[in-house]
């Protein structure tokens, strides 16, 4: 999150009255007197503290929340409101409230744990467009969760110019976490054959020989997907690409016909990309899996063009 650390620098130096280069002095020698121990977000906080700007009682923006914040205040509005969800995990059960809000810099899914808290979107006091105000959460894989400790309340005040689109980050493929929306650079190390099922036109949901669970007999669409392994030298992953993208990437033919197929794969193998996409974890493995919806190849002159700039 290089640009939240940027955000959460700016916010310390509004609020303490220092310059944004003298906050930075205090975080790089917070940092090396702890011997790399800590994360510069880390060492950012420490700062924060010993400045005494309160996160507690201040309210931030979203772009400004980083790993490991705790405290966390913020207004933002409804813009995707999830149905509840029920789980019963090793002898645990209860309910899940969960949303996309957004503000004027980002937006983030919101976790909800406690009872109280969900029975207010069951009641309809927390709903779709409503701007809420929310006290005391913590930032987990991602994502702010809102425990018992935490307070959720609608508010009064209007949002405009929300940002509805998903933020993306450029990381190392080391520095991948799950949920996170990135972009890197990586080679194509390691493919696989392309994989086909069929999906029902009307929800898209899998099909089996014409037949979908909801609408019955139906002519089923036939859809691809291929894995492959990325790697940017800092770690690898294993991706997937659906059909949408995967029809970017190579030709039908090319994808339905093992002898064509086998021609692209060779030619892509060690090519060099920038891929965007969403960091899953796979539920079946407990690994994290890379879910592509932008690939492109590696440009080197518009790469050039825009270091220019
Ligand atoms: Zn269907």
């Amino acid at each position: 999150m290089e640009g939240n650390y940027v955000e959460l620098v700016g916010f310390i130096a509004e609020n303490s009255g220092l310059e944004v280069s003298e906050i930075e002095r205090k975080i790089e020698a917070k940092q090396a007197k702890l011997a790399g121990l800590i994360s510069k977000e880390g060492a950012a906080q420490v700062i924060a503290a010993e400045l005494n700007i309160n996160f507690d009682k201040q309210e931030i923006k979203i772009k400004q929340i980083v790993p490991g914040m705790r405290k966390i205040n913020l207004t933002g509005k409804i813009v995707n409101l999830f149905p509840i969800r029920e789980y019963n995990k090793n002898g645990r059960s209860g309910r899940i409230g969960s949303f996309i809000i957004a503000d004027e810099t980002s937006n983030i899914r919101v976790v909800l744990w406690d009872e109280n808290h969900i029975e207010l979107i069951a009641k309809g006091e927390i709903k779709q467009e409503g701007v809420i105000e929310i006290v005391n959460a913590t930032i987990r894989n991602g994502e702010l969760h809102l425990t018992s400790f935490s307070e959720i309340k609608a508010s009064g005040k209007a949002i405009d110019n929300i940002v509805m689109e998903k933020p993306t980050l450029t990381k190392k493929i080391s520095e991948f976490n799950a949920n996170d929306n990135v972009s890197s650079r990586a080679f194509i190390v390691q493919m696989f054959e392309p994989r086909f099922f069929y999906t029902c036109p009307e929800c898209r949901k899998k099909a089996v020989d014409n037949q979908c669970q909801e609408h019955g007999r139906v002519v089923a669409d036939k859809k691809a997907l291929l894995n492959f392994v990325i790697d940017d030298g800092s770690d690898s992953m294993r991706s997937v690409v659906f059909s949408e993208q995967l029809e970017k990437m190579m030709t039908k033919d090319e994808i339905e016909n093992p002898e064509l197929f086998a021609v692209k794969k060779n030619d892509l193998l060690g090519k060099e990309m920038i891929v965007k996409g969403q960091v899953r974890v796979n539920s079946l493995f407990g690994n994290n899996e890379f879910i592509i919806n932008g690939l492109e190849e590696v440009n080197m002159d518009k790469l050039i063009e825009e270091l220019e700039k």
